[in-house]
């Protein structure tokens, strides 16, 4: 991914809660009995309010620091000099995207980076759910290591910044399935499993979101990122990986689309191209498509 230098960037739209100087013992919580590859799986990719899972006793585990920020990310090139702030970039261009595309009100999401598990408007959440989107608070969870890690090791695809914006822009789809109603509408639906059910359309109509958001901002004038092939690859690659299909063969060797949330390793990458070949208006489609 190439990043433009001189984009004058927002970081207030992303909240920084890893490191932050230790924690001092750290407050402890109690999060849920079940275990990590489990809540992985039902979780992944890229779910919404995976704390609801999380009911229950269990293990504890210390909080990440709340809020500090990210005030060095000013610019494109600071993207260089830290890392972080390319989550600044993501978040930029998805609230820059979506706003425009509001004419009645728009309310830009945050990005909260964490380590290790941080409190949410939807509970506690581990790391090892996996990015998510939180409609209570209008936020979206991620922890920069854990994202890394999970596309690349665990799940085996390819990663890198296009992977990771392609993340940011499928929990992005869900702010908007927020806005418009869309979420709640599924979630009240309240079949939440299988190949055809809401849900998993929910999913995909997110992944078109994201496809329709990247090709947009990577294609203005003076764009803020700009994707080459290897970047493309990789966002194909992302959707592949997140397939439920893939996960299921990996996680367990065998298929089963009864259990499926997601949507399969090949829906997902269609739709995310049908979003980036045809833009946002085909992303309602999900819904009326069979199968
Ligand atoms: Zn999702």
């Amino acid at each position: 991914m190439q990043y433009n230098e001189g984009t004058r960037l927002d970081p207030s739209q992303v909240e920084y809660r890893t490191g932050g100087g230790g924690g001092g013992g750290g407050r402890r919580v109690a999060v849920g009995g079940v275990s990590g590859i489990i809540v992985l799986v039902l979780a992944l990719l890229f779910g919404i309010n995976p704390a609801e899972l999380m009911g229950g006793g269990g293990a504890t585990g210390s909080v990440s620091e709340p809020g500090t920020d990210l005030t060095q990310c000013q610019t494109g090139a600071d993207v260089e000099k830290d890392r972080n702030c390319r989550f600044v970039v993501y978040t930029n261009t998805a609230n820059q995207y979506w706003s425009g595309l509001f004419t009645n009100g728009y309310k830009p999401a945050t990005t909260v980076l964490f380590s290790g598990q941080t409190v949410s408007g939807c509970g506690t959440a581990t790391t090892d759910v996996g990015p998510f989107y939180c409609p209570n608070d209008g936020k979206l969870y991620l922890d920069p290591a854990f994202t890394k890690d999970m596309l690349q090791g665990q799940l085996g695809g390819l990663g890198g910044d296009a992977a990771e914006a392609y993340v940011v822009g499928h929990e992005f789809g869900h702010h908007i399935q927020n806005l418009t109603g869309r979420l709640a509408q599924v979630q009240q639906a309240g079949q939440t499993t299988g190949a055809n059910s809401p849900q998993v359309k929910l999913e995909l109509q997110a992944d078109c979101y994201a496809g329709a958001y990247l090709a947009n901002v990577t294609s203005q004038p003076n764009a803020a990122m700009v994707l080459n092939q290897d970047d493309l690859n990789r966002m194909v690659d992302a959707a592949k990986v997140v397939g439920d299909d893939y996960i299921q063969q990996r996680t367990q060797g065998g298929v089963n689309s009864d259990a499926w949330t997601h949507g399969s390793s090949a829906e997902r990458k269609h739709w995310l191209a049908q979003g980036f070949n045809n833009g946002v208006q085909v992303c309602e489609q999900v819904f009326s498509a069979a199968g």
